[in-house]
C-alpha cells in the first residue's frame, strides 16, 4: 500500500546528517525537505540537492509542513532542539549519544511525555550484521551458554579533528563508539549490571578519551568486554565470544570468522606440549582429535531500513518503537559509571 510521506527536517547537515538525506531519498515514506546548518559551506550543499535552507532552528520547528526533525548536530545541542522540536507538535529523530548525561535525556522524556510525540534515537548499530550474527550464536545456543563477549573497535588515525575532540560538545570515542556497543550488550544479555570499570586511553588528547576499555559484570557473572582504540595500527578482531561450549571469533565487517564447537562430552586426556621455555597440558591444543568442529558465522539478512520502518509505522500507531528510550537511558547511566569508573580509578556498582 503506497504510503503518505512524513516530511523531515535535518538539523545539522554534516557527515551523518547528509547520511540520513541519502538514505530517505531512497524510502518513499520520508521526504526531506530542508536543512537547517550553522554553516554557510553546508547551506551550499544542501541548496545544490534543492533542499531548502532554514535560516534557523526556529524557522524549522515553525514550519507546519515539517512532520519530523532530524537531529544530527554535535551532541551537547541534541537536548534543546529535541525539546524545541516536541513542544511545537514534531516528532524527533536523533542521532546517538542521545545527550551528554542521563539528566538530559530524563528531560527530553519528560516533554515526550508532556506533548506525545514520538523522539527516537538512531541505534543504528543494532542492525549491524557482525552484532547480528553473534546474537545468533547466544540466541541459538551454537556454543553453549555464552558467559563472555569482547568486542574491539580498531583504527589507527585518532580522533577526527573537530567537535569530537572537545569535552563540552560530548567528544571522545566512549560517548561515540561506546554507546554503540554499550548499547548492544544490554540488549544481547537481559541482566543487571552490577559492576562497571573502565579505562581512557589519552594518547594525543588530553581533553575527552582517544580509546576506551570497558568492563561489565553481569548478576550471573558472565562479562562483556569493550575496546575501542584509535591507535591500533594492528585491529584485533571485532568480536571474540565464550560460550560453555565453544567459541566465536569475527575478524572484521567483511563478516570473516568462525565458530568453534565442542563435539562432544568425552575429553580425552590432553598431552602436554612445550610451549616457550616450558610445558603445558592445561593449554595444549586439540590436534585435530575430533573433540571440536568449525563451523560458518551465522549470516544475518538485516537492513537499516527496518530502522526508519519502525519509526514510521510507530509514528501512525501500526507499530511499537524498537529502540525504546528507557533503554537509551540506561544506556546513558551507565556511561556515567564508567567516567565515574574512570575518575575515582576503579570498578564502580551500578545496578
Ligand atoms: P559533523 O561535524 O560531520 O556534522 C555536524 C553538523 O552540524 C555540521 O555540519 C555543523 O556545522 C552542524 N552544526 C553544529 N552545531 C549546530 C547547531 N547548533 N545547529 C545546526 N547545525 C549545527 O558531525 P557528524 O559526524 O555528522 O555527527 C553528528 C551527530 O551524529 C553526532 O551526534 C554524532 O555522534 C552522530 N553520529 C552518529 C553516527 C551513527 O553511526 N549513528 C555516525 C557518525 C555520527
Amino acid at each position: 500500500m503506497k504510503r503518505t510521506p512524513l516530511t523531515v527536517a535535518v538539523v545539522g547537515f554534516g557527515g551523518m546528517g547528509g547520511h540520513h538525506v541519502e538514505h530517505m531519498e531512497e524510502l518513499t515514506y520520508f521526504q526531506v525537505k530542508g536543512i537547517q546548518d550553522i554553516r554557510k559551506s553546508q547551506e551550499e550543499l544542501a541548496r545544490k540537492k534543492g533542499l531548502e535552507v532554514y535560516p534557523d532552528l526556529s524557522a524549522v520547528v515553525e514550519d507546519e509542513e515539517v512532520d519530523v526533525v532530524l537531529i544530527a548536530t554535535p551532541n551537547d545541542s541534541h537536548r534543546d532542539i529535541a525539546v524545541s522540536a516536541m513542544r511545537h507538535g514534531k516528532h524527533v529523530i536523533c542521532e546517538k549519544p542521545v545527550t551528554m548525561n542521563a539528566a538530559e535525556m530524563e528531560d527530553i522524556m519528560q516533554v515526550e511525555k508532556e506533548t506525545g510525540q514520538l523522539f527516537v534515537v538512531h541505534q543504528n548499530r543494532r542492525w549491524d550484521e557482525d552484532y547480528l550474527s553473534v546474537k545468533a550464536i547466544q540466541d541459538l545456543e551454537t556454543i553453549g551458554e555464552v558467559f563472555h563477549v569482547e568486542c574491539r573497535i580498531h583504527g589507527s588515525r585518532g580522533i577526527p579533528g573537530d567537535w569530537r575532540q572537545k569535552k563540552a560538545q560530548g567528544g571522545g570515542m566512549l560517548l561515540d563508539w561506546g554507546v554503540h556497543l554499550a548499547d548492544r550488550q544490554l540488549q544481547m544479555f537481559d541482566e543487571r549490571v552490577t559492576h562497571v570499570n573502565c579505562t581512557f586511553q589519552h594518547i594525543r588528547n588530553m581533553e575527552v578519551d582517544d580509546g576506551f576499555r570497558l568492563m561489565l559484570t553481569f548478576e550471573s557473572g558472565k562479562t562483556a568486554y569493550m575496546e575501542v582504540g584509535t591507535f591500533n595500527y594492528i585491529g584485533l578482531p571485532l568480536w571474540y565470544v565464550n560460550g560453555t561450549q565453544g567459541s566465536a571469533v569475527i575478524h572484521s565487517w567483511d563478516m570473516d570468522g568462525k565458530v568453534t564447537r565442542l563435539e562432544t562430552d568425552r575429553e580425552p586426556d590432553a598431552r602436554p606440549i612445550q610451549a616457550g621455555a616450558g610445558l603445558t597440558k592445561t593449554m595444549a591444543p586439540r590436534f585435530d582429535d575430533g573433540t571440536v568442529k568449525d563451523l560458518p558465522l551465522p549470516r544475518i539478512d538485516a537492513s537499516i531500513e527496518e530502522f526508519y520502518d519502525n519509526v514510521y509505522q510507530t509514528i501512525h500507531g501500526e507499530e511499537s518503537i524498537i529502540v525504546k528510550n528507557d533503554e537509551v537511558l540506561r544506556v546513558m547511566r551507565l556511561l556515567e559509571k564508567a567516567f565515574e569508573s574512570v575518575e575515582k580509578m576503579q570498578t564502580v556498582p551500578f545496578e
